[in-house]
């Protein structure tokens, strides 16, 4: 029973252990999926964005070849500079990203721009795409670092190429912008959620485009971060996941180099927002798991204490077949016993006397039977009373059996004041030596009886010994016996007599 408690409790632990672990692994696991999800998604917008850039910088670029190589071979008279100025106005319709284009001279002076609020004459020899292209006789289109718009402030991109004189000298700058609020438009429909940021970088570093927008990073050199100073040294493409040392925020970033122009896009989720389906699914299973335990628990609970309740009752049950079973015993005792003597009554040596005969028919041995009758006890009784004729036979089955010294030897009350001492493996000489004991003791005892010859009480008593076949009738047995005690009777009492 113990073993059940023990097994129940085995069996919930395990239970329990395997839902628990099994629930932490499938919760790591679908961690790391919803990690690699994000990371993919991520992938994919570096791409998508990626293109997006290459496309705008490649139109820009196209624009630029057509009106450097019109400005080389026609010039930039202002009958050129009229048609050119129809030619850019149609597209403009076309790049809703273009925010202008403006010539410049070799000194940085303003020929002619799509931007009607630019004004006249003005001088941009301080910009960086100028000083670019005045000092390198490349022929590539440049990407400037942002910059506000000297006319409206605006914060637009350079895209910007260089002009030849008929030598190969510097002519002047081509110069197309874009405006960064085009950029953030589109990034700004793609769900980046609340601590999420797109960014468009040169190669060196410097910040492009960040959305959400900030002023203060606009052409910003992020070198030493480390999507560039460690991922991007040796990886164009790929995933990285740290902490932000600007806002502290842990973010999973995805980026991308692009294969044709010096650009780099960089999509960037809060790591915190981008798990949050996760955590629910995992706090909805952990709550699950642990109400699921809970009940394992219970049930088992339930269980132990429905066995420990079995294992009481049937310690009770055996408790009290004990105690029915010594019940039993002790009624079996005193259904054996003579309530006034505390001998064996008549039933114990009827039973004793066919055992004790089959036994020394088993064993060849001589079985000896004592008749004994008290003298005139009817006198004594009628005298005294009752009571102490009571009395009187309590004593005389103390003195009988204090006459038999063999623990097989069996003293029981007969009937009235009639008793039969049964005794193994005696013969007749041994079962006279005990009549004659008891005898003798009833001198010594010398117990008054004013109504008897002796003066005091005795007791007549009957022998027989009895072996072999002469044991088959134990009926024959009393009543030789009895016949031997009537002849003591007969013969004046106080003696045995051998049947
Ligand atoms: P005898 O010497 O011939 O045996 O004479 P007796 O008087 O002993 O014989 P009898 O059988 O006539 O009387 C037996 C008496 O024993 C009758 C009864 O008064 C008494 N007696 C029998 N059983 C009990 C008992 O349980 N208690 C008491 N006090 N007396 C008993
Ligand atoms: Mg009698
Ligand atoms: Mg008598």
């Amino acid at each position: 029973m113990k073993r059940d408690t023990h097994l129940v409790v085995l069996l919930l632990l395990v239970i329990g252990c395997s839902l628990a672990s099994l629930t932490v692994w499938k919760v790591l696991v679908s961690r790391d999926r919803a990690l690699e999800e994000v990371d993919v998604h991520g992938l994919n917008l570096t791409q998508a964005l990626t293109t997006y850039s290459e496309g705008i910088v490649r139109q820009s670029s196209l624009l630029l070849l057509g009106l450097v190589e019109r400005l080389e071979t026609e010039g930039s008279g202002p009958a050129q500079l009229q048609r050119l100025s129809a030619l850019i106005d149609r597209q403009e319709l076309l790049m809703p990203q273009l925010r202008g284009i403006t010539i410049y001279d070799n000194q940085g002076r303003w020929l002619m721009s799509s931007n009607q609020s630019i004004m006249a004459g003005g001088n941009s020899s301080d910009r960086t795409y100028f000083i670019h292209h005045r000092g390198d006789p490349s022929r590539e289109i440049y990407i400037g670092p942002p910059i506000k718009s000297h006319s409206n402030q605006e914060w637009v991109i350079t895209v910007s190429q260089r002009v030849n004189g008929p030598h190969g000298e510097f002519a002047g700058v081509v110069v197309v912008t874009l405006g960064v609020k085009n950029f953030l438009q589109l990034f700004g429909q793609l769900d980046v959620g609340q601590e999420g940021a797109i960014g468009l970088s040169y190669t060196d570093g410097t910040l492009l485009v960040r959305y959400p927008f900030r002023e203060q990073d606009m052409g910003r050199n992020f070198s030493k971060s480390p999507i560039f100073a460690k991922y991007l040294v040796d990886q164009s493409v790929g995933t990285a996941s740290f902490t932000s040392s600007l806002d502290g925020v842990a973010r999973l970033y995805a980026f991308r180099r692009s294969d044709q122009l010096p650009l780099i896009t960089i999509v960037a989720l809060g790591k915190r927002e981008a798990l949050a389906v996760w955590r629910t699914e995992a706090l909805l299973s952990a709550v699950v798991v642990t109400g699921l335990l809970g009940l394992t628990g219970l049930i088992g609970w339930f269980l132990i204490l429905g066995i420990r309740r079995r294992i009481k009752a049937e310690d009770q049950l055996r408790e009290i077949q004990q105690q029915l079973l010594s019940s039993n015993r002790q009624l079996e005792l005193l259904a054996m016993r003579d309530a006034l003597t505390g001998l064996a009554n008549r039933r114990c040596f009827d039973q004793s006397l066919a055992m004790e005969a089959r036994r020394a028919q088993r064993e060849s041995t001589t079985l000896a039977l004592l008749m004994l009758d008290i003298d005139y006890f009817k006198r004594f009784n009628d005298s005294l009373g009752h009571v102490a004729g009571d009395a009187c036979l309590q004593t005389f089955s103390k003195i009988f059996e204090a006459c038999v010294k063999r623990s097989s030897d069996l003293v029981a009350r007969y009937g009235g004041e009639e008793f039969g001492i049964i005794m193994p493996d005696t013969n007749s000489h041994g079962a006279a030596v005990v009549a004659q004991l008891i005898l003798d003791r009833l001198k010594q005892e010398n117990i008054p009886h004013n109504s008897s010859p002796f003066g005091r009480l005795s007791v007549s008593i009957g022998i027989v010994t009895a072996s072999g076949s002469q044991l088959d009738n134990v009926q024959g047995l009393i009543e030789a016996a009895d016949h031997a005690l009537y002849r003591a009777k007969a013969l004046g009492r106080n003696q045995f007599v051998r049947g």
